[in-house]
C-alpha cells in the first residue's frame, strides 16, 4: 500500500466506512487519513481520584471497581446505572445505550479503567457513556502513555468508528507504508533546521513517544504545511514578475499635480510613503500587485486616486471598483470635487446607470476621453472596453469573489497594475498567508486633527440614558445610528429585534421633531436607497440598520454610533462598524449595548475595544481570539483555509521562518529549475493538483 492507496482496503474499514469517511471527514486515502492529526492529547499515565475530578478537566481517567448495576426505565427510555469506586470515593456511571452488551460483560469487583468526560448531575459528579477497559491492557498503543483524540462525528460514532478504531487504523495506516515512504522536504532543509523526518513526524503525532517526541513532531509538520504554502505563493510571484510585464509609468504630469496641488491638506507621513511605494511598484516594469491596507478614513483613497492620475499621465486609463452602488456614488463625488477644474474625466459605472449614458460611457472608454472609470461590479461585464488599462483600484476588496479580479485583470492586454484596499486590518501571518503573492502596504495613521472616538457600555436596563445622549447629540445638530445584528441562522428573529428596535427609537424620537431612516438588506433596493440618501443629505436624525450597513459610507455629522446586542458581534466587526462615526469635526461616540449577562470572551472584546482605537491590534487580538477561520475577510478570500496543524495565531515565528527559506530558495532559482529542488517542485505540484488555479489572479 502506498498513501495514494485508498482507506477501504485498510482492515476494518472497507467500501461503506470509507464512503462515510469521505463524506464526514474528506479523508479518502492513507496518506489523508495520517494527515488527519489529532486535535489533542490526553495523559494515560495520569489516572485521576474522583475527588479530583470536574467538568473542565475534559477527558480524564479513573481506575477502579464497579460495586453495584440497576436497570431503570422501560423500552427505549432505559438506562444503566453503575456505581463506581475508587475505594475512596463513589460516582454513577450511566449508559443509555449498548446496555446489554456492559450487562453481559461488565464484572463486579473487579478493576477496570475508565476513559472519558464527567458531568455534573443532581449536584454530583458522574460520567456518561465511558470508554470501559480492562486495567494494561493496550494492544494498540504499546507502551505510549499519551492517547490521541481525532475530531469525530455522530455519523462517524454511529457506525462504530470509534476514539479506538480511529487509532488502529492510524498505526496501521503507518505499517503499511512505512517501508516505502518518501521523505517531503529536502534532507538539508531538514539537517539545518533540525526538523525531523516526516515519518517521525507521523508517528509521533499520531503516537507520541513523549511530550518532547510531540513538539518536535507538531514542529515538522506546521513548518511543512507553512512552507508549501509560502512556496507556492511565492513561485507564483515570481512566475507573474519573470512572465509579464508591466506598463512603465515615470511620468508624473497635469492630472496628478493638477490634483495634488490643490489638496487642502498635506498628507500624512504613512500617505507618502505608501504613494513613493505605488510609485516605484510601476515604475519599474513589473506588474504592480499591491494590498494596502488601512483603517476606515485613513486616506486610502485619496493615495489610490493618486496612483490612478500617475497612470493617467502617462497615457493609460484607470478604474476603481467598489462593492456597492453607494459607495460608488460616494467616490464619484468625492473624487469629482478633488479632481474639479482639472483636465481629469471621471465617470461612474453601476447598475443603474441608464441604457442611454452607458452607451456614452462606452464610446467614451474606447475612444480613450474618459481616463477614470468608477464603479461597482458593473464595471467587469463583457461589454466594458476600455481603450488602455493602465491601473485597477479595488476597494474593500474581501467583498469580490476572486475570479471577479481575474475578470479585471484580464480587460486589458497588458494587465494592468493592481492597488486592492481593505479597511478590515489583517495581522501580519494571516496577510502573508492569504495575500502572499502581494506586496503589502500599511497606512498606519490618521490625518491630523481627528479625534479619537470614545468608546462606551451600557447595558439593556441602561437604555434611558442612551436615549438620552441620543437626544442631546440630536439636539446639538448631530446624526446617529444604531445598528443591530444580522447572522445568518437567526435571520427571522433579528429583523424582528430591528422592527421593534425601530418602533421603540420611534416612539422615543417621534415626528415632526425627529425623523428617522431605516435600512436592512431585506428591502427594495430603491426604499433602501432613499432612506439612506435622506440619512446622508442630512434629513432624518437616526438610522436604524442591520449590519449589513455599507462598509465605508461616510456620513461626516453622523457622531454616534449605538451598536445592539453587541455581543454578537465579533471584534473586528465591531471596530468596523465604528468607523462609520469620527468622520468629521465632531467629537464621535461608539456605544455597545449588551444584555446584563455576558460570556467572558464578549466581555474581554467589548473591553478591549473601549480601550483601543487601533484596528491592528484588534486584529491581533481577533485572530488570538477566534483562529483565522472566522475572521471576517478570510471566508470569502476564495482562498482555501484550512490548515490542518499550523495555527495562524500561535505559529507566527514558524511562519517567518518558512517564508524566509523560501524567499531564499527562490531567490536562487525563481521557478524550481534546478535538479536540487526538484523534490519540492514535484511536491508543490502534487499538492496543488486539486487546489484551485491561483495563477491569474491579482
Ligand atoms: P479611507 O478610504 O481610508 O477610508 P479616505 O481616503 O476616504 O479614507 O479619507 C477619509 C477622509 O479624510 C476624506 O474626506 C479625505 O479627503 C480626508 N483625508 C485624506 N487624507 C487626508 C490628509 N492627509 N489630511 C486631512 N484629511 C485627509
Ligand atoms: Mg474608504
Amino acid at each position: 500500500m502506498t498513501l495514494d492507496t485508498n482507506i477501504q482496503f485498510l482492515s476494518g474499514v472497507g467500501p461503506r466506512r470509507a464512503a462515510l469517511f469521505l463524506k464526514e471527514s474528506g479523508i479518502s486515502t492513507i496518506g489523508d487519513l495520517l494527515s488527519y492529526y489529532p486535535y489533542r492529547y490526553i495523559d494515560r499515565s495520569r489516572f485521576y481520584a474522583i475527588r479530583e475530578t470536574h467538568p473542565d478537566l475534559g477527558f480524564v481517567q479513573l481506575r477502579g471497581r464497579f460495586t453495584g448495576m440497576s436497570l431503570q426505565g422501560e423500552a427505549r427510555k432505559k438506562r444503566l446505572t453503575l456505581v463506581f469506586t475508587d475505594g475512596k470515593d463513589n460516582m454513577e456511571v450511566v449508559f443509555f445505550q449498548g446496555i446489554k452488551w456492559i450487562q453481559d460483560r461488565i464484572k463486579l469487583q473487579t478493576e477496570y479503567v475508565l476513559f472519558g468526560k464527567v458531568s455534573v448531575f443532581n449536584q454530583t459528579i458522574n460520567m456518561v457513556h465511558p470508554e470501559v477497559e480492562p486495567p494494561f491492557a493496550d494492544p494498540i498503543k504499546g507502551v505510549a502513555s499519551m492517547q490521541a483524540l481525532y475530531s469525530s462525528t455522530e455519523a462517524l460514532r454511529n457506525n462504530g468508528i470509534s476514539q479506538k478504531l480511529l487509532s488502529r487504523l492510524q498505526a496501521d495506516a503507518i505499517l503499511q507504508v512505512e517501508g516505502g515512504f518518501c521523505e517531503t522536504l529536502p534532507d538539508s532543509l531538514l539537517t539545518r533546521l533540525k526538523l525531523m523526518s516526516k515519518i517521525a513526524a507521523l508517528k509521533n503525532i499520531h503516537f507520541p513517544q513523549n511530550s518532547q517526541m510531540l513538539l518536535e513532531a507538531q514542529r515538522r509538520l506546521k513548518f511543512e504545511e507553512l512552507f508549501y504554502i509560502q512556496l507556492g505563493l511565492l513561485k507564483q510571484k515570481s512566475l507573474r514578475l519573470s512572465s509579464t510585464e508591466g506598463q512603465r509609468l515615470t511620468r508624473i504630469g497635469e492630472h496628478f499635480n493638477h490634483c495634488y496641488h490643490q489638496l487642502p491638506f498635506q498628507l500624512t507621513n504613512a500617505q507618502k510613503r505608501v504613494l513613493k511605494e505605488i510609485r516605484h511598484d510601476v515604475g519599474n516594469g513589473k506588474q504592480m500587485n499591491r494590498l494596502l491596507q488601512g483603517d476606515v478614513g485613513s486616506g486610502k483613497t485619496l493615495v489610490a486616486l493618486l496612483g490612478a492620475l500617475i497612470a493617467i499621465d502617462n497615457g493609460f486609463q484607470a478604474c476603481m471598483m467598489a462593492p456597492t452602488e453607494i459607495l460608488a456614488q460616494q467616490h464619484f463625488a468625492s473624487i469629482s470635487k478633488l479632481t474639479a477644474g482639472s483636465p481629469t474625466s471621471v465617470g461612474i459605472l453601476t447598475g443603474s446607470t441608464k441604457r442611454s449614458d452607458r452607451k456614452k460611457l462606452f464610446q467614451s472608454l474606447s475612444d480613450g476621453s474618459l481616463h477614470l472609470l468608477i464603479g461597482t461590479h458593473a464595471l467587469i461585464e463583457e461589454g466594458v472596453q476600455f481603450r488602455n488599462l493602465g491601473f485597477v483600484v479595488i476597494d474593500e476588496q474581501h467583498r469580490f469573489g476572486v475570479d471577479q479580479r481575474a475578470r479585471l485583470w484580464s480587460k486589458n492586454q497588458t494587465p494592468p497594475h493592481i492597488l486592492v484596499m481593505t479597511a478590515t486590518p489583517i495581522p501580519r501571518t494571516l496577510a502573508m498567508t492569504l495575500y502572499g503573492d502581494l506586496d503589502v502596504s500599511v497606512i498606519d495613521e490618521l490625518p491630523p486633527g481627528r479625534q479619537a472616538i470614545k468608546s462606551l457600555h451600557f447595558n439593556d436596563s441602561q437604555r434611558l440614558r442612551v436615549f438620552g445622549f441620543m437626544n442631546e447629540q440630536i439636539k446639538k445638530g448631530r446624526q446617529v445610528y444604531v445598528v443591530y445584528p444580522l447572522i445568518k441562522e437567526s435571520e427571522k428573529m433579528d429583523y424582528k429585534n430591528l422592527e421593534d428596535g425601530y418602533l421603540s427609537i420611534t416612539r422615543a424620537f417621534p415626528s415632526p421633531e425627529f425623523f428617522t431612516s431605516v435600512v436592512h438588506g431585506q428591502q427594495k433596493s430603491e426604499n433602501k436607497a432613499f432612506d439612506m440618501k435622506l440619512f446622508i443629505d442630512g434629513k432624518t436624525h437616526i438610522m436604524v440598520a442591520t449590519s449589513v450597513i455599507e462598509v465605508g459610507v461616510d456620513v461626516p455629522n453622523a457622531s454616534v454610533m449605538v451598536i445592539e446586542s453587541a455581543e454578537r458581534f465579533g471584534l473586528s466587526q465591531l471596530h468596523q462598524l465604528r468607523g462609520r462615526v469620527g468622520r468629521g469635526a465632531a467629537q464621535s461616540y461608539c456605544i455597545f449595548m449588551t444584555g446584563h449577562k455576558m460570556t467572558k470572551e464578549a466581555r474581554q472584546r467589548i473591553e478591549l475595544l473601549c480601550s483601543s482605537n487601533d484596528g491592528f491590534e484588534i486584529a491581533e487580538a481577533d485572530l488570538r481570539l477566534r483562529g483565522p477561520g472566522d475572521l471576517e475577510g478570510t471566508q470569502q478570500s476564495g482562498l482555501a483555509f484550512d490548515l490542518k496543524i499550523a495555527n495562524l495565531a500561535q505559529d507566527g515565528q514558524l511562519l517567518e521562518l518558512a517564508r524566509k527559506e523560501v524567499v531564499s530558495i527562490l531567490d536562487r532559482d525563481p521557478l524550481l529549475q534546478n535538479n536540487q529542488h526538484s523534490l519540492l517542485k514535484h511536491r508543490l505540484q502534487q499538492l496543488q493538483k486539486d487546489a484551485v488555479d491561483y495563477s491569474r489572479i491579482s
